[in-house]
Order: C-alpha cells, then sequence, then structure tokens
C-alpha cells in the first residue's frame, strides 16, 4: 500500500488530447466510422465538410441525418483548441492566435496575408527542448508535442477565417505553411509529416495545397533531415543555422555539439539533392556576436554553388536578453559580401513584431 507522501513520486499518466477527425488519414477514417456504426461513405462526407467546405460546426450538416450530428462532433470533431487571445497588426494582415489546448498548454500561430498569398506560421510542440538561448520558446523547455489535429487546426482556424471573409483584404485561402512557431518540427516528427499530409492531400481527404508551399525549419536534426528527403514531399527546408563555426554553433543552437555544421549542412545538399528544393538557411543577425564581416566570409564558402538561399533574420531581443540586432552597416555589409560571392540572400520581414508576433517571440505567456 501507498503511505502518505509516497503519492508525489507516481509520475502522472500523461494524459492525451482526444482523436480528432484531422488526426486520421482517409483509411483511419473509414475504420472509425464503421466502428462507430456508421456507413463507410460518411468518412467521405465529413472529410468534404470540414476540409472542403471548411464548416466546423457539425449541427449544420444538412447532408448528415440530423438526430447523428451532435454524436459525430463529441466522438470525432472535439473542440482543440480555444482561442484566448487573437492579436492583430499590419491593419488586419497580421493576425496572432494564443490557444489553450485541452491540458492548459499554451501555443501560437500567426496569419500573415501579402499582396497575392497567404502564410501562416505555426506551432508543433508546447515549447521547446533545444534551448536556443536567443529564442524565448527556448527558454521554457519543452511541454510536449503536438498532436497531429492539434497542429492541422492552427492552420485550419486561419483557413476558416479567410473562407469567412473575416480577415482584412477579403475572403481567400492559406497558400503558405510555415513550421516556425513555437517547437522544433523535427523533434516531432510523425506527427509534422501527418499534418503535411492533410494539408496538401486533394480534398475531400485534405486541404489540397501545394507542397511546395510549406517550409519545414529546424535547428538540425541530421537524421530526421534524412528522413524527410526520403518521403517524396517537396516542402522546403529551412536550416537555422545562425553561425558558421562550431565554436559560436555550438552556444547559440546547441544541438550543434551533436551535429557538427559540416554534416547538417550535408544533409541539407542531400536534401537538395533529391528533392531538387532550395534549402534556406536562416541566419538571426545578433550584433557583435556572429555578423562579423569573416564570418560572412566563412558562410559564402560554406553556401557557394549549392542550391540554398540565406534568409537574413533581425534579431528579435527577448525580454532580458543581453542580445540584440546588428548594426545597419553591418548588415548591409554581411549581404554584399554574401551578394559579391553568388550566394543568394534576402532580409526577412519582421512582420507581427508590435505584438510578440515576430520569430522568436512566441513564447505565449499571457498576463
Ligand atoms: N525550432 C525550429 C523552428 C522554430 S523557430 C528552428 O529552430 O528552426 C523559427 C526561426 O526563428 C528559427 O530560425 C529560429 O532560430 C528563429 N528565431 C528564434 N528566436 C529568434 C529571435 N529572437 N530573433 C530572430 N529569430 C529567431
Amino acid at each position: 500500500m501507498l503511505q502518505p507522501g509516497e503519492l508525489q513520486m507516481v509520475e502522472p499518466k500523461r494524459a492525451k488530447p482526444p482523436v480528432h477527425w484531422s488526426d486520421l488519414n482517409s483509411d483511419e477514417r473509414k475504420a472509425k466510422v464503421v466502428e462507430l456504426g456508421l456507413p463507410a461513405f460518411r468518412a467521405d462526407q465529413f472529410s468534404r465538410q470540414w476540409f472542403a467546405r471548411l464548416n466546423d460546426d457539425p449541427a449544420t450538416w444538412t447532408d448528415v441525418p440530423a438526430e447523428l450530428r451532435e454524436r459525430v462532433k463529441d466522438e470525432l470533431f472535439p473542440n482543440l483548441l480555444t482561442s484566448i487571445r487573437a492579436l492583430d497588426c499590419d491593419n488586419g494582415t497580421t493576425v496572432k492566435q494564443v490557444w489553450k489546448l485541452f491540458d492548459g498548454a499554451l501555443v501560437e500561430s500567426v496569419l500573415m496575408r501579402y499582396p497575392g498569398r497567404v502564410t501562416m506560421c505555426i506551432s508543433s510542440q508546447a515549447g521547446c527542448g533545444m534551448n536556443c538561448p536567443f529564442c524565448a520558446t527556448g527558454q521554457g523547455g519543452l511541454t510536449r508535442n503536438l498532436s497531429t489535429a492539434e497542429i492541422v487546426e492552427q492552420v485550419l482556424a486561419g483557413a476558416r477565417a479567410l473562407e469567412r471573409g473575416e480577415i482584412t483584404g477579403g475572403e481567400g485561402r492559406v497558400n503558405n505553411i510555415v513550421f516556425m512557431g513555437m517547437g522544433e518540427p523535427m523533434a516531432n516528427y510523425k506527427n509534422v509529416i501527418a499534418t503535411i499530409r492533410r494539408m496538401t492531400d486533394p480534398a475531400p481527404a485534405g486541404y489540397g495545397m501545394s507542397a511546395r508551399g510549406i517550409t519545414v525549419s529546424t535547428v538540425g536534426l541530421v537524421p530526421r533531415i534524412n528522413d524527410l528527403a526520403s518521403e517524396g514531399i517537396p516542402v522546403t527546408l529551412a536550416l537555422s543555422l545562425h553561425a558558421p563555426d562550431d565554436e559560436l554553433r555550438d552556444t547559440l543552437v546547441p544541438i550543434n555539439t551533436r551535429y557538427k555544421v559540416r554534416e547538417v549542412l550535408d544533409a541539407c545538399w542531400n536534401y537538395a539533392d533529391v528533392t531538387k528544393r532550395r534549402v534556406s538557411i536562416e541566419y538571426a543577425m545578433i550584433k557583435d556576436i556572429n555578423d562579423q564581416a569573416w564570418r560572412a566570409e566563412r558562410l559564402a564558402d560554406l553556401l557557394v554553388g549549392e542550391l540554398v538561399h540565406v534568409n537574413l533574420i533581425p534579431l528579435n531581443p527577448t525580454p532580458g536578453s543581453k542580445w540584440t540586432a546588428s548594426r545597419p552597416e553591418d548588415e548591409k555589409a554581411f549581404v554584399r559580401i554574401l551578394q559579391e560571392r553568388g550566394v543568394a540572400v534576402t532580409v526577412r520581414d519582421t512582420r507581427g513584431r508590435e505584438i510578440d508576433g515576430a520569430c522568436g517571440q512566441l513564447a505565449a505567456t499571457v498576463s
């Protein structure tokens, strides 16, 4: 028998998010409806409502018998994300959502509308275990992986708002998804791949967007980069490099102590070879830390001649950070050096800064 005090030592069983339609692939959906005693053809009906019509209220699904609708909602479409705060800026074209999950964990997603396209930045984990010192999410550690449906529903929430004309600019669709919110997508590999499949599967099974519009951003988990190369899905791979030398990268991206710059770049070039997709190199510009001209030269040495594009991100200092963004003249010099060596480079826009929606600020602190 347990003695008083012993109870605390028993690990609490971590509850899992309820299973949702968006967790399931086509075969699993058919099996699920059959398990509920319904004919298999209902699966396509439900999927069409959810992914094609973007109607998230089963009570209004007139092609489903009225007496079934409530049961369908409860058993197949449980609510997973509760919006506890929506913040917008840029005239309503940037919208950040803070979501509360079934267990109280908080995650964020950001919708960004540009002329002619909409990008959604989504979270793959609650928190993150990668511990990069300049990133707000990294400071809080990892809470847990998100389920596939918890990731998918972040996109669909944005897709529905667009479909209903609720976002400045009128009706629209999500064209791009970037896994650049909270979490390390490669550390939740299975669910991230399933999410990509849900988003790219043609309607009615999925949202039917192009895999080319999806970017998976990683600190560089080499075995998972190799796995992704063999999936046969042409998503864009983004590597958060942030330093060309192991000495500095060991401190900025601690997983570098395990997978070195050379090794992770080789995995990237293999990815580019297999998929014919240009790899994106993310590089946060941190004043006097990684922005010296000699580091730009070192970076160019590593990248020249490869199928690659460099994205420089002005550092968003996290609260209490000892680091800040590079001086404009240092940023310009860095860009020029890369350009002169023939390496494609752009400076990332910093949409959503005012609403803490920009890179590295997705800490989901709610006060
Ligand atoms: N874990 C993944 C994806 C999430 S972060 C990754 O590391 O790639 C998305 C991008 O924002 C990464 O390149 C990350 O290094 C960058 N980032 C994090 N904190 C930042 C900050 N404070 N300023 C600028 N970029 C930051």
